[in-house]
Formats: structure tokens, C-alpha cells, sequence
């Protein structure tokens, strides 16, 4: 059935969260074995952040550890399922709350893909805005740089662009993903637990707007009730499964 939607769609809206991610085997943060059964959550804001030298230290000390599982990761055939769709012509765009960078690199285009949460790949000076690869980073920090701080004479905050805890959304990509999501008729969510707002408003957003809802998540969320098609399985095999019918009948008409 999603398969004869996605075909039937003028614009369709994917929408992914941690469990789209899960099978290139990044952990998500809310199943068991998750990130945050490690650390917690509570320390690692953007207020902690920004307030002191040792929120900064803390913070590039689980980067250090995080940023090598999130590069040496790769796409799933969920990633690549939603890339097809794209070169299909079966898609709008992708709505990201992740930070993995695994839909550009499975082939979709950076401009289709909206990263509500930014991207563990880059970093920037907070001072003059200078833009630092996450790849340099981290050699400093390999090095034994415990902060990093921008090159002399500025000397500013290096943050990674990733949107914190506490951080305020980014407002081009809030604001565009809002359009978006009012714009589709069909709106997919992959493993995400819709809990996180305002990302969660994302799916409300549409189906207020008439769109279809779909749910692929291998657990209860708080919108299935709105959903009109909930498939609690697999991200990467749900996917894959609909791009390939969606294939078949691109071919045959
Ligand atoms: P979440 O951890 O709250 O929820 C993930 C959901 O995906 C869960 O409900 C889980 O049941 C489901 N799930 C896990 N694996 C699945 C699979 N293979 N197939 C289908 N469903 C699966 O994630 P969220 O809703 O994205 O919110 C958490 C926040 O975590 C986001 O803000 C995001 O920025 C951040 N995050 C990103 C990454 C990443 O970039 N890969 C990883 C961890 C956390
Ligand atoms: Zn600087």
C-alpha cells in the first residue's frame, strides 16, 4: 500500500530519526544499549556548552569518542532505498533529525536533504564564523587538544554544528521543513519515536494539511493514532521493499 501511495503522490515528504541509522549501526538514543543509557543527557547542553571551559572539555571528550562510529558508518539500504525514490522522481525532499550525513552520502542531493539538527561533520567559530571540517577536529584532538580553539589571532569557540540540547532550532531549516511538510501528501516517518519537538511537529504539520501519514518505527509512537499506515518493522527492509515496487512500476508504465 505504501508503494501505490508513493506512486500515486504528487509530493512526498520522508522523515527520519535515529532508527533509520540504527541498521549502519549507529545506536539511536532511546532503545536499550543506547547512547544515553552512557552518559547522561542532562550534562551535555548547549548552556554547559557555552558556559564554561569544562563543558566545553566534557563535551569534545564524548565528540572524540562519538565522531569515528558516525564516519566510519554507512549507508543502509534504507539510505539508499530513499535515494532511489529520488531518482525516481518519487520524492520531495528528506527531513533529518539525524546528524550522520548517511543520506547525502548514499546519493541523495544536499539541497533535499533538510537537517533540522545540523551535521556532526562540520564545525565552526563561534567568534568569526570560520568553518572548520570535523575531520581536522578531531586530529587535534586525537593529538590531545582537549578544547579546540579557532587558529591565532582569534582564538575563538570552536562548536561542532550540531544543534544541542537546549539550543534553539535552526530557523532557515525549521522554517523550510514546516513549508515542506504543509506542502506534501505523504508523509513518511522512518524510525524516529516522535518525541523530540519541535521535529515532531513535522508529521502534525502535514497530516493537518491533508497529507497521508505513514509510520515505519519498530515501536509505539505518541501519533500513531493519526497515522494511516503504521509498518512496526525494519527501516533499511521497509524501505528497500518500497523503492523496488515503486521501481517495478516506474519501468512498466
Ligand atoms: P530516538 O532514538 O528517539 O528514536 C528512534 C526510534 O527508532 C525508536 O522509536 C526505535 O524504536 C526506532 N528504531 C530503531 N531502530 C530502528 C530500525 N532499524 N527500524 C525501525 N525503527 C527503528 O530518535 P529520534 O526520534 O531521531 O530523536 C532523537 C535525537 O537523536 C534526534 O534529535 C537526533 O538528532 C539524535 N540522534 C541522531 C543520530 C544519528 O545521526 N544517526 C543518532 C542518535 C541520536
Ligand atoms: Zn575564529
Amino acid at each position: 500500500m505504501a508503494a501505490d501511495w508513493v506512486c500515486s503522490a504528487e509530493r512526498t515528504v520522508v522523515f527520519t530519526g535515529a532508527g533509520m541509522s540504527t541498521e549502519s549501526g549507529i545506536p539511536d538514543f532511546r532503545s536499550p544499549g543506547g547512547i544515553w543509557d552512557r552518559f547522561d543527557p542532562a550534562e551535555f547542553t548547549f548552556q554547559n556548552f557555552m558556559g564554561s571551559e569544562e563543558g566545553r572539555r566534557r563535551y569534545w571528550e564524548l565528540g572524540r569518542m562519538v565522531y569515528p562510529v558516525l564516519r566510519g558508518a554507512e549507508p543502509n539500504p534504507g539510505h539508499f532505498a530513499v535515494a532511489k525514490l529520488w531518482q525516481l522522481g518519487r520524492l520531495d525532499c528528506v527531513i533529518t533529525q539525524n546528524i550522520d550525513n548517511l543520506h547525502q552520502r548514499a546519493g541523495l542531493p544536499a539541497e533535499r536533504v533538510i537537517e533540522l539538527h545540523g551535521s556532526a561533520m562540520r564545525a565552526r567559530c563561534l567568534d568569526c564564523d570560520r568553518p572548520y571540517d570535523r575531520a581536522q577536529i578531531q586530529d587535534w584532538l586525537e593529538a590531545g587538544v582537549s578544547v579546540p580553539i579557532c587558529d591565532p589571532p582569534c582564538g575563538g569557540v570552536i562548536k561542532p554544528r550540531t544543534i544541542m540540547f537546549g539550543e534553539a532550532m535552526p530557523s532557515e531549516e525549521t522554517e523550510e521543513a514546516e513549508r515542506r511538510s504543509r506542502a506534501a501528501d505523504l508523509f513518511i516517518v522512518v524510525g524516529s519515536s516522535l518525541v523530540v519537538y519541535p521535529a515532531a511537529h513535522m508529521p502534525v504539520h502535514a497530516k493537518r494539511a491533508g497529507a497521508r501519514l505513514v509510520i515505519v518505527n519498530r515501536t509505539a509512537t505518541p501519533q500513531d493514532a493519526e497515522a494511516d499506515l503504521l509498518i512496526p518493522g525494519s527501516a533499511a527492509e521497509t524501505l528497500a521493499g518500497i523503492a523496488e515496487r515503486v521501481h517495478h512500476r516506474v519501468a512498466l508504465s
